[in-house]
């Protein structure tokens, strides 16, 4: 078996991962890279192998990074099968619909740019029935279902990884060269007591391993202490007579941040009060959750049987067009506006940090990463005024953060998954992971007794036998 480490090498964006056995060619992930515009332009719209002669792509969940690249594979000549957990079918078909939108958006939006200049104009990365066509490929597989690898001597199933809806650890077993080998791609692996997801399923055990490291250098705090922070601090804020601006990614951040809200309101724990949910993807991804409960964990089933619905109550709105969004500005009175992107960046978050920031009595409250050079980081690190739509305003708004909604595992929940069967592997790769995470990982994994543990460089291939 061989593996080709095309996306998500020493960096966090990009999933794709390229497997070869016998005659199989067969794709892990077909992820958008994300980051300085020109050279992910450059990655995404120049694939590095021949996509005609891939067997199958086998997805391991729908964020972007991991799903957002399919359509340009499609329309480079893939026919095979994508295949995919039934909830990761499901929200990959918005996920790619959505970044078709945005694709098209861009490059209109350059466009007009270029034309004042005299310049050619740009085509997008991809469009909508690009995304269509990529959609009609999705193929589903329940977890825990063994299935043929296609062109193949092997078989494959999905384990729940609970990092998102639908999310899967990749478990392959292969012949080669008449011998058996076990293999498996964690995807991004989630963390023990997420709200609303089962634990990551442990690992089964291996030969090779491809293990995401995004945050190998790191611990997180539980997710119930952040649930009884969140619901402080919007308590706080709403004693001021403030609004509590939430700015949060649309797929699985958002149905946390609700889902949370709930379970504190109908708890106690905080004054019931107007939720709004300003997001058209975040509606879209909110119905995929209510269509999937069969991966709920036991705690937000038994929430459903005594409530009903975890992403909705009395007091909650979600607004989809944009007048009902423009009329969150004449708010009167405490309340929470949930939005996207998470890091304030664009969307409609923009408007609303940008409405409520020079008060003093609301709050912007952030529940997830905040990357470097976002207005979402340098809110964090205490910036004192802040340009947003080409404006600049003083920040008066608290500025508060809550750690624990992560869902990746930190450095001991990567460990400790991997810890039962160290001594059977023979190789990590880590991915997914800035060089200091990657680096911390595998010194952690080394001192697990995994002497041959790498952090794959791009395009670095492997053999594994
Ligand atoms: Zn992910």
């Amino acid at each position: 078996m061989r593996l080709t480490f095309w996306g998500a090498a020493r960096q966090v964006t990009g999933s794709m991962h390229l497997l070869e056995t016998g005659a199989a060619r067969i794709l892990l992930d077909c992820g958008l890279m994300q980051g300085h515009r020109a050279e992910a332009n450059e990655r995404n719209a120049h694939l590095p192998f021949d996509a005609a002669t891939l067997d199958a792509v086998l997805l391991s969940h729908a964020h972007v990074d991991h799903c957002g690249n399919l359509p340009t594979l499609v329309k480079n000549g893939f026919t095979g099968d994508i295949i995919a957990t039934p909830a990761t079918c499901d929200l990959t078909r918005i996920m790619l619909l959505d970044s078709a939108k945005i694709q098209e958006q861009d490059v209109a939006y350059l466009n007009k740019k270029r034309a004042l200049r005299g310049e050619t104009p740009l085509t997008p990365l991809y469009t909508r029935p690009d995304a269509e066509n990529a959609i009609r490929n999705l193929t589903a597989r329940a977890y825990e279902r063994w299935f043929d690898l296609p062109k193949a001597r092997g078989r494959v199933r999905f384990l729940d990884a609970g990092h998102i809806l639908g999310s899967a650890i990749t478990h392959i077993e292969l012949t080669e060269n008449g011998a058996p080998l076990r293999f498996g791609f964690s995807g991004d692996l989630g963390v023990k007591d997420k709200l609303i997801l089962r634990d990551p399923a442990p690992a089964p055990p291996l030969d090779y391993l491809i293990l995401e490291g995004t945050y190998g250098d790191r611990l997180h705090e539980a997710p119930r202490s952040s649930e009884v922070a969140l619901a402080r601090v919007i308590q706080e804020t709403t004693e001021r007579g403030g609004k509590t601006i939430i700015p949060a990614f649309a797929l699985d951040r958002t149905q946390e941040i609700v889902y949370s809200i709930h379970r504190s309101i109908q708890a106690g724990a905080l004054a019931p009060l107007p939720v709004f949910v300003d997001s058209p993807l975040a509606m879209d991804a909110t119905e995929i959750y209510r269509l999937h409960s069969e991966v709920f964990d036991a705690e937000t089933v038994a929430f459903m049987e005594r409530h009903e619905d975890p992403f909705g109550f009395r007091q909650l709105t979600y607004t989809r067009n944009v007048e009902a969004s423009k009329a969150l500005n004449d708010l009167t009175g405490p309340a929470v506006i949930i939005a996207s992107n998470g890091m304030v960046e664009a969307g409609r978050i923009l408007h609303h940090v940008k409405n409520n920031i020079q008060d003093r009595r609301n709050t912007i409250l952030f529940v997830g990463y905040q990357a470097e050079n976002t207005l979402g980081r340098r809110l964090v690190d205490g910036a004192k005024h802040a340009r947003i739509l080409g404006e600049e305003y003083p920040v008066r708004a608290r500025i508060e953060r809550v750690d624990g909604f992560s869902a990746h595992a930190d450095r001991k929940g990567l460990l400790e998954w991997v810890r039962p069967f160290a001594a059977q592997l023979k190789g990590v790769f880590v991915v997914h992971a800035e060089p200091d995470a990657a680096a911390a990982l595998i010194q952690g994994l080394r001192d697990l007794g995994i002497p041959n543990a790498i952090a794959p460089a791009y395009g670095q291939q492997i053999v594994c036998n």
